[in-house]
């Protein structure tokens, strides 16, 4: 079948709208004009650590078949996008990308490039250009970079969103969701259903904190459990319209495999081995840092305060564990930890000798033994002996951050 992939990005602000919102309203269109969609529309999270992001870094794609109706498709995609889109904002740089055809190597590629790097507004013209894609700036068009991404990533690994949308008289008033509802709707859906509640937090994570058109989004393995997800939960507000995407939400796509700490860069997210260097330590604001060592270097690794309780999961490390740590390095170098598995605890603390009479023995100065402030005895070794300790961490056993902390594109354990 010949198809046309559009791909839209960079449409919203911090004060309102929302991509996935503006994309609903297109379908909703284009349905009127009995246009469908082949397959679901695809919410597509890109490099977390992009630099004018809104929110989580995300384009939106879908695709419907190149006929008769493509030319009128194409116009009711621009006609929303100048309709909807926050252009008073001026980090809102919309991009709109038409491509009719295959999905090339080279395009993937890109797609990867643009979770994993950076990538200029010129560069990505360029390339769409050179695959032949239409394309559509408005203002400084930065949306086409994500756009060209949304349309070209393949999705080996994928999950769903369910999103519902609110009336535009409710934007920026606190919604209305029935949360005891919600907490049903976990009980009966997980783990179809992922990162509904972060439990110790009390904190309902399927609503979202800004005044965008988001009543709630749900985040399911599959479609049917999305279903029963939206009959249980209830709320006190109209919703006018509600859309599932396939996404590459929580898949660990931006992960990406290091052979040392030394390869690893700065905005790059990684899985990489290493060992404990240091015992954890908080600094002022709740912030925890250790650093993590192999033969190629150092890196700091940190938890920071949003992470809650998982710093005292961290806080368990001791020197010497060998850990696999997944995360990704920040402004300030640091590597952020989304989650760690433990590959070998260092369970064995070195003490003074015990005494026969079971006192434990002390030193009688540099070089020159134990003594038994108890009964007087004395021995000449000043080796300390090997003990095996009790650890609060299991070996093989990955710990994550709660879901109040969670990326977009992180894996939680109950998906791996
Ligand atoms: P929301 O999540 O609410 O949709 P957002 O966080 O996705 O908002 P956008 O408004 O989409 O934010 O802005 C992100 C901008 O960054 C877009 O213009 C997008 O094209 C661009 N972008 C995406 N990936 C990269 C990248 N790898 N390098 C440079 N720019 C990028």
């Amino acid at each position: 079948m010949n198809v046309l992939h559009i791909g839209i990005d960079d449409t919203d602000s911090p004060d309102g709208m929302c991509t996935t919102f503006l994309a609903s309203q297109i379908i909703n269109r284009l349905n009127e004009k009995g246009i469908e969609l082949l397959d679901y529309p695809r919410l597509i999270r890109l490099n977390p650590f992009a630099r004018f992001k809104t929110r989580g870094n995300g384009g939106v794609s879908f695709k419907i078949e190149n006929n008769d109706n493509a030319d009128l498709a194409k116009e009711i995609v621009l006609m929303e996008v100048e309709k909807l889109s926050m252009f008073d904002c001026d980090n809102t740089n919309p991009g709109v990308v038409f491509y009719n055809g295959e999905i090339t190597d080279e395009m993937r590629d890109y797609a990867f490039r643009a979770i994993y790097e950076f990538i200029t507004i010129d560069e990505a013209e360029k390339f769409g250009k050179k695959m032949g894609c239409e394309i559509h700036k408005f203002k400084k068009g930065r949306g086409i970079i994500g756009s060209i991404a949304a349309i070209s990533l393949p999705l080996s690994d994928y999950t769903f969103e369910l999103l519902a949308y609110r009336a535009p008289e409710n934007y920026g008033t606190e919604r209305q969701i029935d949360y005891d509802s919600v907490y049903e709707m976990d009980k009966e859906t997980f783990p179809d259903t992922f990162e509904n509640i972060d439990y110790k937090e009390n904190y309902i994570a399927i609503e979202p904190k800004t005044p965008c058109p988001v009543l709630y989004g749900i985040r399911s393995n599959s479609v049917e459990a999305l279903k029963t997800a939206k009959e249980i939960v209830k709320v006190g507000e109209p919703i006018v319209d509600s859309c599932i995407f396939k996404t590459n939400q929580h898949t660990d796509m931006h992960i990406q495999k290091t052979p040392d700490i030394a390869s690893m860069k700065q905005f790059g997210c990684y899985e990489v081995i290493g060992e404990v260097k240091n015992k954890p330590k908080v600094i002022e604001g709740g912030h925890m840092f250790f650093h993590i060592k192999d033969e190629s270097g150092e890196i700091e690794c940190g938890a920071y305060e949003p992470t809650k309780g998982f710093r005292n999961t961290v806080s368990y490390l001791r020197p010497g564990d060998v850990i696999r740590v997944f995360g990704g390095i920040g402004e300030q170098n640091t590597f952020n930890i989304e989650k760690f598995q433990v590959l070998k605890l260092n369970d064995v603390e070195y003490q003074n000798p015990v005494c026969e009479c079971g006192k434990r023995m002390t030193s009688a100065g540099k070089n020159k033994g134990f003594k038994c402030k108890k009964c007087g005895r004395k021995i000449e070794s000043s080796e300390k002996v090997p003990i095996i300790i009790k650890r609060n961490l299991k070996n093989a056993q990955f710990y994550e951050t709660p879901v109040s902390a969670r990326r977009h594109l992180s894996k939680p354990l109950c998906r791996m």
